[in-house]
Formats: structure tokens, C-alpha cells, sequence
């Protein structure tokens, strides 16, 4: 509601209009009153006046709604403006008037009402929504490495899976693997471990991002971290030529420099490519395989699971430079 001008002085204002135009028609001749009936009048509808603006100003719960308030100031009306015909003698012009513009009166404040309510409404709405997404997106996010969590990223590697097979697109994915984890934790402390993770999950990401750019396929790659220091990273329309390309660049970040300039990270990455037909979890497991290859060759390398499925991983040449 309007509140520099409330209700209940826009409705005492109306009551003084009519008073007013009552008194005016009453010197005039137009609509006379009687002496007494004239007082009794005017007396009352000061008191109704001062008795709505009273009543909004009683605090807290004990308030009643508006629309309650509303519709008491117009039936008090209609009550005055009936009283005023019935005493007031000439023109009926002047009792008909004062009853259209209290309910046009009553009618306005509740329609505004209505719509305020309906505004109220829809922004509460509105916030309800903008709140949900920020929930799901939390529940989706690993807290500590903001990367996909296992569910989400598994979720978006069954719909790449998908649209790959429907679009005959070939589609990566890459198991990424700390290597000694478990040392650096029990060197350094779960604390520095925890930071370590973060920071290495930062120095994946940027690499996927520059890897994006060059593919420049609109369709970004996702990382989603799968258990403590596993990650796996989905790789859409990427064949493994382009996931090793991938790979290899992610491997580099990090072991470029030491995190912190402290410690010195490595990882581990099996690739895998989706073959025609093959379930997620197979595509999962042969990448895991290539993994397993990669830490049992001496780590910080990247293997490729064989595109037949063969239990012979391709070991990329030179994996473990530094460079
Ligand atoms: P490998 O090179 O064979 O992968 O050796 P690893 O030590 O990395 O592998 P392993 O699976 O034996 O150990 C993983 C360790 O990761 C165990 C656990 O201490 C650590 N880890 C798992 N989750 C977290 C985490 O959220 N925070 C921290 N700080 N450490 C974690
Ligand atoms: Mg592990
Ligand atoms: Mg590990």
C-alpha cells in the first residue's frame, strides 16, 4: 500500500470531502439538514476517522488485515452516507455520489492490495527458484575441489554417452589418479593434502579450459572428481587422438611446478574411448584399466585403452618427461 498516504487518511480525507460538500450544499439550499442531525453528522464521522486511524496504528499481531479494514471503512460509509439521506432533504445527487465513491474507494484499495499481494507473490517465487538452483548446484559440486560431484559427472557422461551413439561423434574419457597421495598426506598432513587436492583440481581445470578453446567444439569438457584423489574427466566429441592431446597437456600442469611451490604433484591418467554399443561402466573400466597400466609403468603418465578392447593398453612414448 501507498505508504506515505495509508488507507485510513485517504478514507478520513474522503469523509471530510463529503462533510464538507454536505455543510457547502446544506448553506446553500441545495440539500438541506436539520440542526441537530447536522452535529450528530459530522461528530460521528470525525469519530469513525479518528477510530481507523487508531486502529492502524495498533501494533504487532493484534492488527486486523487490510482488506478487513477496507471493507469496514466502506460499510461505515455506506452507514453515514444512508443516514445522510435519510436526514438530508433536496437533491439525492449528493447521498448517491458519497455511496459510488465509497465503494470506488473500497474497490481501488482492495484491487491494489490484490496486486501487491500478487507481486509479493511472484518475487517470493522468483527468489524460491534463484535459492533451489543454488542448492542443486551446491549438492552436484564437490565442496572441496568445486569439481562435478561422482553422481553428476556420472549422469553427464551417460547423456554424452547418448548423443555420441545418436550422432556417431566420438566421446573420451579420461581416469585421472594422484600419484602417492597417501605418502604426501602422511608427510605433509590431511590439511595440506585437502589444499593439494583443491589446488589440483584449479590446475585441471585451467588446462581443460585452454584445451577447449582449440577444440572450439561448443560442447566443454567436464570434470567431476570420483573418489578421494581420482578424478575423471569427460571428453565429448574427442577421439582419443585429441583425449591424449588432452591428457598429456593436463599431466604437464601438473608437474610443471610444485603446488605452493612446495610440493611436487604427478598424476596418472587412463584414457579411454567409447566404442559402439558399450555400456558406461565398460568405457569406465577400460580407461581404469589404461590407468592401472600408467602406475604400473612407473606413474606421471598417460595410457590409452586399446580401441578393441584388447587387455594391451597403447603406452604413449616418453610420458614421464617432465616437459
Ligand atoms: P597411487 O600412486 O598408487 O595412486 O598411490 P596413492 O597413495 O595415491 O593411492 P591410494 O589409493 O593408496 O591412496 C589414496 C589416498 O588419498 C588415501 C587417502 O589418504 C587420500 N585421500 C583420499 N581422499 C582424501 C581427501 O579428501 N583429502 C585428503 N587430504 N586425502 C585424501
Ligand atoms: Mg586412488
Ligand atoms: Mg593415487
Amino acid at each position: 500500500m501507498d505508504a506515505t498516504f495509508p488507507t485510513e487518511f485517504r478514507a478520513a480525507l474522503l469523509y471530510a470531502l463529503w462533510t464538507g460538500l454536505a455543510l457547502g450544499a446544506n448553506a446553500l439550499g441545495i440539500a438541506t439538514l436539520p440542526g441537530g442531525a447536522g452535529l450528530i453528522l459530522i461528530a460521528g464521522i470525525a469519530l469513525t476517522s479518528a477510530l481507523f486511524v487508531g486502529l492502524a496504528r495498533i501494533p504487532g499481531d493484534e492488527q486486523p488485515t487490510a482488506t478487513t479494514i477496507i471493507a469496514t471503512q466502506v460499510l461505515m460509509g455506506l452507514i453515514w452516507a444512508t443516514l445522510y439521506a435519510y436526514f438530508a432533504s433536496g437533491t439525492p445527487l449528493m447521498a448517491a455520489g458519497m455511496y459510488a465513491t465509497a465503494v470506488g474507494f473500497g474497490l481501488h484499495a482492495i484491487l491494489k492490495i490484490l496486486h501487491g499481494e500478487k507481486q509479493q507473490l511472484l518475487a517470493d517465487n522468483a527468489q524460491l527458484q534463484k535459492d533451489l538452483e543454488t542448492v542443486k548446484r551446491r549438492a552436484e559440486r564437490d565442496q572441496l575441489t568445486n569439481a562435478w560431484g561422482r553422481r553428476a559427472i556420472l549422469d553427464m557422461l551417460a547423456r554424452e554417452k547418448a548423443r555420441a551413439e545418436r550422432t556417431s561423434e566420438p566421446l573420451c574419457v579420461c581416469l585421472l589418479d594422484i600419484d602417492h597421495f597417501k605418502d604426501m598426506n602422511d608427510r605433509f598432513g590431511h590439511v595440506t593434502g585437502d589444499r593439494i587436492l583443491a589446488a589440483f583440481a584449479r590446475r585441471v581445470r585451467g588446462a581443460l579450459r585452454t584445451m577447449d578453446s582449440v577444440n572450439a567444439n561448443g560442447l566443454g569438457s567436464a570434470m567431476g572428481r570420483v573418489g578421494g584423489e581420482e578424478f575423471i574427466v569427460v571428453l565429448p566429441l574427442t577421439s582419443l587422438r585429441g583425449a591424449l592431446r588432452s591428457a598429456e597437456r593436463i599431466r604437464k600442469a601438473i608437474v610443471r611446478r610444485p603446488f605452493e611451490g612446495l610440493y611436487q604433484v604427478t598424476v596418472s591418467i587412463g584414457i579411454a574411448e567409447l566404442r559402439p554399443g558399450e555400456t558406461v561402466s565398460s568405457l569406465i573400466d577400460r580407461a581404469d584399466q589404461a590407468l592401472y597400466g600408467a602406475k604400473n609403468a612407473g606413474r606421471n603418465r598417460v595410457h590409452c585403452a586399446t580401441l578393441d578392447g584388447g587387455p594391451n593398453a597403447i603406452v604413449m612414448p616418453d610420458m614421464s618427461a617432465t616437459g
